[in-house]
């Protein structure tokens, strides 16, 4: 569902005409044979398109103007490969709609030191070119992605590749629809918060609509489309024997497929990319949809519990970030501890809603009582996370601004059998240490709920944050109390407005 491949990142080499006209053809040369080999590179999830060398203050605004409304453009990635006279960037600086990266880079890798002469200089010196279009960066307070060392390095594209991923992210939610079945869970603070500055600074509208419309599309249902989906849950999972044909649940079987087909057909016919629900508003469903939330999350769709759009966007936005990675993202929720002296950890899971891209084997397909909701026991999919790198991510609205909250951690694969937890889950444990992470979180206001990421680092959140201009806190093997409460008392200054 999520192809990142037709997005365009524009690659804009910057130069004048004091050079000469054969030099600036080796320039564009060079500039071309450096974004088409990354447009190629397995490490770029989308084009890299050359454009022409600019070297005057209209070229330069035309550009801008150009990117700013070609619809594939997501982003801009500029290199001075030469000295760039960088009061003609203002204008078109000024006017950039889309995220900048600096890419500070150099054609040749290594100094040719029996070679080198004069001419050798003035074609290859973004060593001094890319510092006159930094300090014009600077001086119009822009925020950019700083990308240093040179273009075949496997580490320099893994992080041109980690910025496109977010530049994608951004895109995707400009003008991103999120549905809401019902409101938020009643008394809930975190999951509140401010619709309208969420849609002027990062794009996506978020609309409620009533849970008798999805009744109706789900009652719209077909039985022969039901028929084919519980054949497909057959093919996938390790469906429970009385769910299965003949089998005394096997009706609830059918109910869950029907909502995941009339949710989906909602959500596709609406142009939703994500949605949220509430227990507290289910009036004409026959359950709470289980497995139709984890199916429609491991397809790409946003989801948040509870009313939860916050973290419906940010699962979207996850999900596109890690599209055609291994490893996945899920909505998550932290649950319950396990405060073993030197084995601390947190148990992860939701009542029924975490999606199975995160599973470390064939997930169970399972029906069990429900004790809120009030309605039919639910069908969902069981199964364990693995262990490993992960992270928690938490956006929160503290009135006067958007905080994203990340908290690198270690997963676990269960210490245990749970055979009688009837939920997916994860364990991990917060970085720095379980005490320190969790005081952490508590301290920066993080959520309950959050984005769990296996294959997201810190590096995409750091820029994402910075896309939209909204803080960023940052829990880690580095996090100490003292000096995260003062970085939070000092953002409470930065912030004021
Ligand atoms: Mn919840």
């Amino acid at each position: 569902m999520i192809n990142l491949a037709n997005l365009e990142v524009w690659f804009v080499t910057g130069s004048q005409h004091l050079y000469g006209e054969a030099t600036l053809k080796t320039v564009a040369e060079h500039a071309s044979t450096i974004a088409k080999n990354l447009s190629d590179s397995p490490e770029m999830p989308c084009k890299v398109v050359f454009k022409p060398i600019v070297t005057t203050p209209d070229e330069i605004y035309r550009l801008v103007q150009e990117a700013n409304q070609h619809p594939q453009c997501i982003g801009i990635i500029a290199w001075m490969h030469t000295f760039s006279p960088a009061k003609m960037w203002i204008r078109g600086l000024q006017i950039l709609q889309k995220p900048l990266c600096h890419f500070h880079t150099q054609f040749n890798r290594d100094i040719p030191f029996s070679e080198i002469d004069m001419d050798f200089m003035n074609l290859n010196q973004s060593a001094h070119g890319d510092r006159e279009f930094g300090f014009i960066l600077s001086r119009l307070r822009l925020e950019r992605k700083v990308i240093v060392g040179h273009w075949q390095d496997s580490s320099v594209q893994a992080a041109l590749n980690a910025w496109t991923r977010v530049a994608a992210a951004r895109y995707d939610w400009q003008g991103a629809r999120f549905a809401r079945f019902g409101d938020n869970m009643r008394q809930v603070a975190v999951t509140e918060g401010d619709k309208v500055e969420a849609e002027a600074k990062f794009g996506y509208a978020v609309n409620g609509f009533g849970v008798g419309d999805l009744v109706a599309r789900i009652n719209a249902v077909s039985p022969a489309q039901v028929d084919a989906l519980v054949d497909e849950y057959h093919e996938a999972y390790d469906v429970q024997a009385t769910l299965q044909k003949g089998g005394q649940h096997h009706n609830a079987l059918r109910e869950a497929a029907k909502i995941e087909l009339g949710l989906k057909a909602f959500l596709e016919e609406g142009d939703f990319k994500g949605y949220t629900n509430t227990f507290e508003d289910l009036h004409g469903m026959v359950q709470l949809p289980g497995i139709a939330s984890q199916r429609l999350m491991a397809e790409g769709f946003g989801f948040g519990a509870e009313g939860d759009w916050k973290t419906a966007a940010l699962v979207r936005a996850a999900k596109v970030m890690g599209a055609g990675l291994s490893g996945g993202n899920s909505f998550m929720e932290d649950y319950t501890y396990h405060f073993e002296p030197d084995n601390a950890m947190v148990l992860g899971a939701h009542m029924l809603e975490i999606c199975p891209s995160i599973a470390r084997s064939k997930p169970r397909c399972e029906i069990h009582p429900l004790g809120i909701g009030g309605k039919a026991d639910p069908v969902r999919l069981v199964f364990d996370s693995a262990g490993g790198k992960a992270l928690n991510v938490s956006m929160i609205d503290l009135g006067n601004r958007f905080r994203l909250i990340v908290n690198e951690v270690e997963a676990f694969d269960p210490p245990a059998d749970l055979p009688k937890l009837p939920v997916a889950r994860a364990f991990w444990r917060p970085l720095p240490d379980m005490a320190q992470g969790c005081a952490a979180w508590l301290y920066a206001g993080g959520a309950h709920h959050t984005v769990y990421s296996q294959n997201l680092q810190t590096e995409h959140w750091e820029a994402f944050a910075a896309m939209f201009g909204i803080e960023l806190v940052v829990i880690d093997a580095k996090t100490d109390i003292r000096s995260l409460k003062n970085e939070l008392r000092w953002n409470e200054m930065y912030y004021r407005n």
